[in-house]
């Protein structure tokens, strides 16, 4: 069984994902950090798409959730710690319009999920990936509000990092994770929206674990 938050960058999904799957003891997915671990690739083949394509093709990229964190690695060194840099975030966009690095990612995904229960987030999740979800969410906040949340997140790692340097990077990328043709940041026709812009971590939380929670009992 599925569960998905779709919405853009700085809308709470990751967070709030998190939190719902340590409560209610389910599985996280975080799409957007294997979109970063293939970005990684990408600028290993130093923006060639031909190499870029070649190495993925070679490489393994495994994940897991446990303690609060998404851990990714290619070929088995750890690039958790590497996914969330200035550098990723610039070309991670440039690589997610690619086709096949979709097309790459959703097998990945979908063969993770096939056993268990899962919370799912990202871009187009309730859209492309798993249209047949059980439940899905797209979630929302103000530009000013999401940018100011990454820049407190962002701020601790990277103390050079400004919050307009971050408002901007997020702004870009919603334009292009938006516009592109393939599989673009949309809401499902049958997702819930919920715009977080006044409202708590713990209401956000709460709200989705209650939507969950009725979900697995039907379920059940
Ligand atoms: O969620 P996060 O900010 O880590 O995602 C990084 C980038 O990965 C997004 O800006 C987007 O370009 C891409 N992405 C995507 N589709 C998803 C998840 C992420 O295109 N389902």
């Amino acid at each position: 069984m599925i569960i998905v938050i779709d919405g853009p960058a700085g809308s709470g999904k990751s967070s709030t994902a998190r939190a719902v799957a340590d409560r209610l003891n389910i599985e996280y997915l975080d799409s957007g950090a294997l979109y970063r671990a293939v970005t990684l690739i990408y600028i290993e083949a130093n923006r060639d798409k031909e190499v870029f394509f070649e190495l993925l093709n070679q490489k393994e990229i495994s994940f897991y959730y446990e303690d609060q964190t998404f851990y990714v690695a290619i070929d088995g060194q750890s690039v958790t710690n590497e996914l969330r840099t200035a550098k990723v975030a610039e070309f991670v966009s440039e690589v997610a319009a690619l086709p096949r690095v979709r097309s790459f990612v959703n097998n990945l995904m979908r063969e993770a999920v096939i056993d268990g229960l899962y919370i799912a987030e990202g871009r187009d999740l309730g859209t492309a990936v798993f249209p047949d979800a059980e439940l899905k969410f797209f979630m929302s906040a103000d530009l000013e509000e999401r940018a100011k949340r990454r820049y407190k997140e962002r701020k601790s790692k990277n103390p050079e990092i400004t919050l307009e340097e971050v408002k901007q990077n997020i702004a870009e990328r919603d334009l292009k994770d938006s516009k592109r043709k393939a599989d673009p940041l949309k809401k499902a026709d049958d997702a819930i929206e919920f715009d977080t812009t006044d409202v708590t971590f713990e209401q956000q939380v709460d709200k989705i674990c209650s939507k969950v929670s009725e979900v697995i009992e039907v379920q059940n």
